[in-house]
């Protein structure tokens, strides 16, 4: 069960750094690892300095969205009327993305310490760490290693709670989680009222995701200038990313780099490249919900959140896929469709018609059974997803679709006039 890389020359490893040390599982590991340092100072700080300095550091959250850690804790009421709650998203449905299940495996404590220095931080009394329910190894690490850092006491009067999701996408959605955690259906919620006002159990509640927080002890331990001056590319995107590379390349994996590393030396250095005989067509940077890229727009882009949106796409989870000249792309589009379509929880009538819709013109296009107009029709049904909707569930099986008709449009037309054979779909 060893880590199957050790790190590239290029990477810089902080978050990744115990991967593939089993002793580091261990509370004990943990400590002589220097674990739990920055906790016991946390917790001996005032909660508003230890916002000032993750909001300095300008980490930013590293479940899709980006919005800057600190800023979001401090959205917490100043007056304490009621309980407050913490919830982290280690979800982590979003296809393409292998990097939180990794950090559970691996570094369970230091999850723990991030999450009890945000616990304190927002002045939370209890935790619900919201696992997905496919990640039984992981889960398992989390538990033991709760239980023995519980049972040291590093917690104080925290209380930290394991649940385990049942395996549904739109869970990953945070005010989906909340409901689920809460025993009802995963049902994303309409915004506002935003989770800090009205979260889970209708209390103020923060939703941070696994990687983000695991970031938390190391800013505190050296401070938000050094994490800062991590970033290879500009102040609006600090720190170092862990991103999961995976489709045809040759040595698929996570790789940690510092924001602004090229899109390009990931794939070919880090990620050994096509496979032999193979060149790059296309690319998704940030999980599957984001736009593709074509080839010259990936070996030009630049990871951080600014590089991705000036490439017309976005950073998202870091799940990197790959995709090389022999990838049928009407194909792959229709599954990525074809899996929105099957998460939809259905409550808003353009995602829960038009992922449907989308998945079924995709696949007439595929069997042959299209004409020109389905890709007006997609185009149109695309626009009415976009912005519509409660979640972005909706925009999300719109970006692929979007990006890919403008950029790969010769292949759709081969389906429709006859120049491809048609395939099952
Ligand atoms: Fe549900 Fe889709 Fe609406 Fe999101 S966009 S709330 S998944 S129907």
């Amino acid at each position: 069960m060893g880590y199957p890389h050790k790190p590239h020359p290029r990477e810089t490893v902080v978050l990744s750094k115990h991967f593939g040390d089993p002793e580091a599982r261990t509370y004990k590991g943990w400590v002589r690892r220097g674990g739990y340092e920055a906790l016991k100072n946390a917790l001996a700080t005032d909660p508003a300095a230890i916002i000032e300095e993750v909001k300095t550091s300008g980490v930013r959250g590293r479940g899709g969205a980006g919005f800057p850690t600190g800023l979001k804790w401090s959205f917490m009421p100043k007056e304490k009327t009621k309980p407050h709650y913490l919830c982290v998203n280690a979800d982590e449905s979003e296809p393409g993305t292998f990097k939180d299940r990794e950090i559970m495996r691996w570094t369970p404590h230091a999850l723990l310490e991030g999450t009890a220095i945000a616990a304190h931080a927002i002045r939370a009394e209890v935790t619900y760490i919201y696992v997905r329910g496919e990640f039984t190894e992981p889960l398992a690490i989390l538990e033991k290693a709760l239980a023995e850092a519980s049972t040291a006491g590093v917690f104080g009067n925290m209380k930290i709670y394991l649940h385990r999701g049942a395996g549904a996408y739109i869970c990953g959605e945070e005010t989906a989680m909340m409901n689920s955690i809460e025993g009802k259906r995963g049902n994303p919620r309409i915004k506002p009222p935003f989770p800090a006002a009205a979260g889970v159990f209708g209390m103020p509640t923060t939703i941070n995701n696994v990687e983000t927080l695991v970031a938390v002890p190391h800013i505190l331990k050296n401070g938000a200038a050094w994490y800062k001056g991590l970033s290879l590319s500009n102040p609006k995107s600090t720190g170092t990313k862990l991103f999961s590379v995976c489709g045809h390349l040759a040595k698929p994996g996570n790789y940690e780099v510092t924001m602004g590393f090229p899109l390009k030396d990931l794939l070919y250095e880090l990620g050994g490249g096509m496979r032999p005989g193979r060149t790059l067509k296309a690319c998704i940077p940030g999980g599957s919900s984001v736009p593709i890229l074509n080839r010259e727009e990936s070996e030009s882009c630049l990871l951080d959140y600014e590089g991705c949106v000036e490439k017309g796409t976005m950073l998202g989870s870091g799940g990197v896929i790959v995709f090389d000249d022999s990838t049928d792309m009407v194909y792959q589009i229709m599954r990525l469709a074809r899996f929105y379509a099957h998460e939809s929880c259905a409550q808003c009538t353009q995602c829960r018609e038009g992922t449907a819709w989308t998945t079924r013109i995709l696949e007439r296009i595929l069997t042959g059974q299209g004409a020109m107009k389905d890709l007006d029709l997609l185009l149109d049904l695309a626009d009415n997803m976009t912005g519509k909707t409660i979640c972005v569930l909706s925009d999300s099986c719109a970006a692929p679709v979007v990006s890919g008709i403008k950029k790969f449009k010769s292949e759709f037309e081969a389906y429709i006039t006859g120049k491809k054979r048609p395939v099952a779909a």
